[in-house]
This record gives structure tokens, sequence and C-alpha cells, in this order.
């Protein structure tokens, strides 16, 4: 069924546990996504990301995932992920996504609030979650384009109560060490920063971006002391390319059919989020 992330958020956030976020580029991936929820009875969020949007892609996108999460036995949102400018935004909503997410976290903070408030008002009674972002989390390595605005910043729970008093949105992602992309040396999380941003920030489901390759024990951590969301996109593309890699080794000759180049990739994709949705503790939750 298709949802926003309102209720399937709040009731992790209350029983401790995290729904997973998985960027997702193309038919297949939207599938593996939602049928891996599916098999293991969790709910889950579909994310674009721009790049995987832009050149008149949107709508397209837009049609196969509703149509993926409608159809879906479990709880399915359609989120927008990191979008950079709010026309981003107005395109999604026209689309049907159920959520979005404005990325304004490498503004001053008043400008973050103002664009971030104006994002929720643009949804006012219109059943779409909002995300916003404070403090700035960069990339793990360079070049990857997203989040490439500004250097990171971990947020200052000081902060946390007066933005979300402002802006009202409906989740918070926040910069406590994780980056975005592969990481070049293994993240430390800032766990005692966390709770006290988990502290200030109530009942509203805090986020985590760069999911991707952060250690276990300190992801189990995170999710322990209030992360609700957590955002993962390279750990699908780097299984799904390196089974690419080895498909292509084995072919004779290059006129294979994409459906059957893809099967193996695409189970090593739906490997990768089986062992998410596992670990996130969200299975049986739908
Ligand atoms: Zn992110």
């Amino acid at each position: 069924m298709l949802v926003n992330m309102r209720e399937m958020l709040a009731d992790a956030r209350k029983n401790g546990y995290a729904v997973g976020m998985f960027d997702v580029s193309d038919l297949e991936m939207i599938r593996a996504v939602v049928g891996e929820a599916e098999a293991l009875n969790s709910p889950v969020i579909l994310g674009a990301l721009w790049p995987d949007l832009e050149n008149g892609r949107l709508p397209y996108w837009a049609v196969l995932a509703r149509k993926a999460a409608e159809e879906a036995r479990v709880p399915v949102c359609l989120h927008l992920d990191h979008a950079l400018k709010i026309e981003q935004v107005r395109a999604a909503i026209e689309a049907g996504f159920t959520s979005v997410m404005l990325d304004a976290s490498a503004a001053p903070f008043g400008e973050n609030i103002r664009l971030s408030a104006e994002v929720v008002q643009s949804v006012r009674g219109k059943n779409i979650t909002v995300e916003a972002e404070l403090g700035h989390v960069g990339n793990g390595w360079v070049g990857s384009g997203e989040g490439a605005a500004g250097p990171d910043a971990l947020t200052e729970p000081g902060s946390v109560r007066e933005f979300l008093e402002k802006t009202r949105v409906d989740a918070l992602a926040v910069s406590i060490g994780t980056a975005h992309g592969v990481y070049i040396k293994a993240p430390r999380l800032d766990i005692p920063r966390l709770r006290e941003i988990a502290a200030a920030a109530g009942e509203v489901p805090l986020v985590l971006h760069g999911g991707s390759g952060t250690p276990a024990d300190q992801l189990r951590e995170a999710i322990t002391n209030g992360i609700t969301k957590v955002n993962i996109y390279s750990e699908l593309l780097t299984a799904w390319n390196t089974a690419l890699a080895e498909e292509l080794k084995k072919q004779p000759h290059m006129a294979v059919w994409p459906a059957v180049l893809r099967k193996n990739p695409d189970a090593a994709m739906r490997e990768v989020i089986r062992q998410k949705i596992r670990f996130f503790g969200s299975s049986g939750r739908a």
C-alpha cells in the first residue's frame, strides 16, 4: 500500500527499530526493494535522487514506483531524496511522491529554516511528509555530486528544537559523523551528540544519511539511540556493479539480453536489501 512516512516512522521511533530507505534508479531496483520488503513483511521507503530523475525521467520513475507501492502487501513510501531546488519538490509532488526532502543543509541556519518551512507549507493538506537536514552530511569520497554543496558540519543539539518548531518538518536528517558514498576511512559516529539531538527532537523521527558502509556496531547504536530511517544506496550499487562486471566477463559475445545479464546482479542487490531490512529490525512490522 502506498503511504507517506509519518506512521511508519512513528512506529519505528516508539519501538526502537529503523525503516530502510533504498534509493532506486529503475524498475528492477524498485521491484527488488518492494519484493524483499514483502518477503520480510517490512515497511519500506523507495528513494529517488535527482540524477536518477532528470532528463524527463521523473514521471516514469513515479508511475513505476506508485504501481509497485499500490500493489504491495506492505506499506511503501515514495520519497524524493535530496532535492536541491523547490522546483524539484513541486515536480515530485505533481508526479505523486508521498514524501519529499529539500536539502538546504549547506545554507545558513535561518535560510535552512525558511526553505524547509516553505516546503512544509507547500504540502499542507496533501498527506505528504517532509524531511529536512540540519547540520551537513558531506561525501565519503570526492566527486559523487550528491551533498557536494558544502563541508561537513555536525548537527548542533542546541539548534534542534528551534528548527523543528519553526519548520514543522516530519523527519530530521542529522549529521553525526556519517558521509555519503563510499568511505575512504571508517566513520566514527558521535553517539552522545545523537542522544542530545534525540532528546531535543522529542517525537520527531531522526534520519541517518550515508548508511552504506557504516560499521554494524555503530549503526546498531545509532538505531538504539533514536535513528528511525537509514538511507542506503552505495551498497546496492557496489553489489550490483560488481556482479555485473563478473557477468560481462563470462559472455562469449556481447549480444546478451539485459534481463539475462542482470539476473545475478539483481540477486546480489536483493541480498543486500534483505540483510539491511533484517538488521534495521523492521521485519514483521508491516
Ligand atoms: Zn543523503
